[in-house]
């Protein structure tokens, strides 16, 4: 093999040290067919932050070699994603801006005798690389070679009847080594290059070249790719560029959930899911809009570090508690009660109201406060309340007395029930000058003759059930992943709260506002419970 005779001179080495000034250099590549998800983050956690730990730089590469599956709104999200997650990029790229360079350095392969144009169809293919047989087109001549590419790139061949291949070893042992395909025909508008084209590069021919191009030093890349470094670095050498270290890192799996941009694409063209940015997914867009924060991720991402093993799937339960880690010291509190009961004060003066201060983060000192009206009617949660107190039971039963967080105790004197047996409303006392039970519940009230804010709940449960996913992933769909709440009510803190402001619900969880919030409603997604699994 002439190729096993050509090393990295030190005349390339000299020039790329030139242009890196012997810094790092990574790159980010994805694909712009589809959003991003979590395990993305943990490429860019690894591409980004291996630069910028070492003082170098980390493109945003846009692999856009299939110009059917790609489009600008992809483009647009995973600039957004890697914005959101705290990135900064030295350059956003994309391979098709190379592509001249690209179609110059396949011109050059044929003259080097390293690639042919091929005829043969996939199924041929398919079987010559699994027989090792060579394609009878495999040893025309460098002109005809030359011919038929120019004729591929002016349109003059159909698509599906030419291709070019690399010419590797088709005896190799590694399939990767097998004549892989350099060019095919697509009559197909791109993205960016518009209709410039109408030979595309593959995956394997622009990837490596790329990265040489941009002088890249450390290509990380996850393991499924491990097979083909060998390619990689074969198509580099014969053609005497610069060849970066490959890196290979395990691909980050979550239970209960899929990521895979064909899989996700799936759930929201059957319309299993509301759009990319269903809370639901495991798009960067849907946790956000779920509600988590950037930092969250970057901690799980930390948390896990770098793996060589394969198959590692990550506890869901790990990314809620690196959430809750970082919302603990961050987020207000506020109070919400899903299904209401009407609390009547009956001491308390029918004109008036209070505020009660509250701490916007309880432990710690300098987060501040808010105030929250407090009047004769509150609300609780119907099940703080029973009409049957037992020692283990923490809230309000007939002539019992609680706390009412931050405010005072009550004390039950009277429950009124409708004729189906519903409790419909309390009559309590308050004590103004006690607050001291150690049972306490949270509430929510409002001035003198005024009413509680609405609001609509969502609550979330994984999209699927079963931990681990196998082939029929797609039947495993939870049917039950969504539960709307309609009845609940909210004290002050949230009003004029807009899309991504986060709290915590006493007692219940972390929420954020959502995007389909009104002035007239608003609207806030379950980010994670309290603690985990607490309602289960
Ligand atoms: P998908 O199968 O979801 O489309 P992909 O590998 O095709 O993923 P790309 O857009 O090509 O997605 O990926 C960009 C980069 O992110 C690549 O370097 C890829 O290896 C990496 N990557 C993709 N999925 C994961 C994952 N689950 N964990 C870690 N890195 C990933
Ligand atoms: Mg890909
Ligand atoms: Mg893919």
């Amino acid at each position: 093999d002439p190729s096993d005779n050509i090393q990295q001179t030190p005349e390339i080495l000299a020039k790329h040290l030139k242009t890196t000034g012997g810094k790092i250099v990574t790159r980010f590549p994805p694909e712009p067919n589809g959003y991003l998800h979590i395990g993305h983050a943990k490429a860019m956690h690894l591409d980004f932050g291996y630069a910028k730990k070492n003082g170098g730089k980390c493109y945003l590469r846009f692999d856009d070699t299939n110009p059917e599956k790609e489009s600008q709104e992809y483009i647009d999200s995973i600039i957004d994603s890697v914005k959101w997650l705290g990135h900064e990029p030295c350059e956003i790229t994309y391979s098709s801006q190379y592509f001249d360079e690209l179609y110059d350095l396949a011109v050059e392969l044929i003259k080097r005798g390293f690639a042919y144009v091929c005829h043969q169809t996939a199924d041929e293919i398919k079987k010559g690389r699994e027989e090792m047989t060579d394609s009878p087109f495999r040893n025309r001549s460098v002109e005809e070679n030359l011919r038929l590419f120019d004729d591929m790139r002016k349109g003059k061949i159909e698509e599906g009847k030419a291709i070019l291949r690399m010419k590797g070893d088709m005896k190799h042992p590694n399939p990767c080594m097998r004549d892989l395909i350099a060019y095919r025909i697509k009559f197909h508008p791109h993205p960016v290059s518009g209709d410039k084209w109408v030979i595309y590069p593959s995956y394997d021919y622009t990837h490596c070249l790329v990265d040489s191009i941009e002088n890249i030093t450390h290509s990380l890349c996850t393991l499924e790719f491990e097979v083909r470094r060998l390619s990689y670095n074969w198509l580099i050498d014969v053609l005497g560029l610069y060849r970066p270290v490959v890196w290979e890192y395990a691909r980050l799996n979550l239970t209960h959930t899929v990521l895979s941009k064909r899989k996700i694409i799936r759930l929201v063209k059957e319309k299993v899911v509301n759009g990319w940015d269903d809370p639901r997914l495991s798009t960067l867009n849907a946790f956000r809009r779920k509600g988590y924060t950037p930092e969250s991720i970057n901690l799980l991402c930390e948390t896990i570090g770098v793996t060589r093993t394969n198959n590692t799937t990550i506890p869901y339960e790990l990314l809620e508690f690196c959430l809750r880690q970082d919302l603990n010291d961050k987020v207000t509190r506020a109070m919400v009660v899903f299904d209401p009961i009407k609390v009547v004060i009956t001491n308390y003066p029918e004109n008036e109201s209070e505020e009660i201060t509250v701490k916007n983060i309880p432990h710690i000192a300098t987060s501040g406060t808010h105030t929250v009206p407090f009047s004769r009617v509150v609300y609780i949660e119907r099940n703080d309340f029973r009409l049957q107190d037992d020692a283990n039971f923490f809230g309000l039963a007939p002539n019992k007395e609680v706390l009412l967080k931050y405010a005072y105790n009550i004390k039950c004197n009277e429950v009124i029930q409708d004729a189906a047996g519903k409790v419909v409303e309390l009559r309590v006392t308050y004590d103004k000058t006690n607050a001291t039970k150690t049972k306490t519940i949270h509430w929510v009230s409002s001035k003198a003759g005024a009413q509680p804010t609405p609001v609509e709940i969502r609550l979330y449960e994984h999209l699927f059930t079963q931990e681990d996913l196998g082939d029929d992933w797609f039947d495993q769909v939870n049917p039950n992943s969504l539960k709307i709440i309609t009845t609940a009510l909210a004290d002050a803190t949230v009003l004029g709260s807009k899309p991504y402001d986060r709290f915590q619900f006493e007692r219940i969880g972390f929420f954020c506002t959502d995007e389909d919030s009104t002035p007239e409603k608003l609207v806030f997604n379950r980010t994670c419970l309290l603690k985990e699994n607490k309602e289960k």
